[in-house]
């Protein structure tokens, strides 16, 4: 469920027009509905109420706009982090440190003295090496790192191939068959206060069956780690619960995903950690994008829009699919390609799709777009850094400015010898 619905014809973010924000802001603009990112962060929680002891961290890379991660801060969230700098929103927006989950397989030494300098909740190790050297830097404070070790379940979560993290040959984690031994080895550092273990198999999962098998897993792992003297105090399942893209998608509901965790993790006496990134960002935001034109082509006519592969990147990246639908609809419909600026055959948000009909200067937005959206975007082709606005019931903020191509070219040099 989200807030953005038609009014009178016309498509509001809770009780904000879109034209009015493509006014006052200009196009392509990413626009945030501040309820339904409540909302997300509550029907998660209470999803979770069955499973007990629960911490919340929410994957600040899929929208780690720093307003956002303030209402989730107020929501009761803290942060899972997978670098220095989203650490650093993560402090800004009034995380507290100890909320924070510091996650990523390529913490790099000052990465990690920078969290242990900032108090962080918890590093999620991701092999042996990592563990060893963050013991030191910590005995050498005087302290001991709260840790966690990160496990490959080896599951196939069949979700798209750049998006799946828990087979045995993606890079994430540690050999599941090796991790009894490893956690007998980094428990020995005095520097380190290894706590459990965490998973996290994959993002946009449909299914909630290849989780089940992998906290299966987690759970015999979790046997055998206190068979052999460990005391499991923590278990950090990860996050990639999917959302709907497509109107007719139907996925697992928060509702059954807190029940599978309950019957999964029944028994295991442990604070459960979830890093939920998608399914509270992803419907909490749109793209509001303006049609430049509509260019007769040989099969379908192309709607060229405002926004590129360069502002959402992820029908590019992943194929994905991301609804398109006008802002004041006539109710005409009509076949047609969706493509953006960009001198790249890439930047093709759609072919051969059954849209509303739109003409050159109406308004249209990609929906589902409040995730992995205006985080990647970049200036490809040198077009502007695309901002962001937060809607609150009537009113609304830019939260990120456009930051246009005057502002990088200003950071780029001409060296000496090539001056004239
Ligand atoms: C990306 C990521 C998440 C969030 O995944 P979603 O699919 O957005 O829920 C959680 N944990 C880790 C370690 C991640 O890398």
């Amino acid at each position: 469920m989200n807030h953005f619905a038609y009014r009178d014809g016309v498509m509001h973010a809770e009780d904000v027009a879109l034209p009015a924000i493509a006014e006052a802001v200009g196009t392509p603009v990413y626009v945030y509905s501040t309820a339904t990112f409540r909302r997300h962060a509550q029907v998660f929680r209470d999803a979770l109420k069955p499973a007990g002891r629960v911490h919340l961290a929410y994957a600040i890379k899929a929208n780690p706009n720093v307003a956002v991660l303030r209402v989730l801060a107020d929501e009761g969230y803290g942060a899972d982090v997978v670098s220095a700098g989203e650490m650093q929103r993560a402090l800004a927006a009034g995380i507290p440190a100890s909320d924070i989950v510091f996650s990523g397989v390529g913490k790099t030494r000052r990465e990690l003295a920078q969290a242990l300098d900032a108090g962080i909740g918890q590093f999620n190790l991701e092999l042996e090496e990592e563990g060893e050297v963050l013991a030191a830097l910590a005995h050498a404070r005087g302290e001991r790192a709260p840790a966690v070790l990160r496990v490959n379940p080896d599951v196939d979560a069949g979700t798209h191939a750049k998006i799946s993290t828990g087979r045995k040959e993606n890079k994430f984690g540690v050999a599941i068959d090796q991790a009894v031994g490893m956690f007998d080895r980094l428990s020995k550092h005095d520097g380190l206060d290894l706590r459990g273990v965490a998973i996290h198999i994959g993002s946009q999962l449909a299914d909630l069956a290849p989780l089940e098998a992998a906290y299966a897993r987690i759970g015999e792992l979790v046997a055998e780690l206190r068979a052999a003297g460990h005391r499991i105090s923590r278990v950090d399942l990860g996050g990639g619960l999917g959302v709907p893209y497509k109107p007719q998608d139907v996925l697992p509901s928060p509702a059954e995903y807190g029940a599978m965790v309950a019957r999964a993790t029944a028994g295991w006496d442990v604070e459960l950690m979830f890093e939920p990134g998608r399914v509270i960002a992803g419907n909490a935001g749109v793209l509001l994008t303006e049609v430049i034109w509509v260019k007769p082509g040989v099969v379908n006519p192309y709607v060229i829009v405002d926004a590129a592969m360069n502002d959402l990147a992820r029908v590019a990246m992943y194929d994905a699919y991301h609804d398109f639908v006008a802002v004041a609809p006539t109710g005409e419909r009509m076949t047609a390609n969706i493509a953006g600026p960009v001198c790249e055959t890439g930047d093709t948000f759609a072919m051969g799709r059954d849209i509303d009909v739109v003409k050159s200067g109406d308004l249209g937005v990609f929906r589902t777009a409040g995730a992995y959206g205006a985080t990647m975007a970049s200036t490809y082709n040198s077009r502007a850094l695309v901002p962001e606005v937060l809607v609150d019931g009537d009113r609304f903020a830019v939260v990120a400015d456009r930051i246009q191509p005057e502002t990088i070219l200003a950071a780029e040099r001409v060296p000496e010898w090539l001056k004239r």
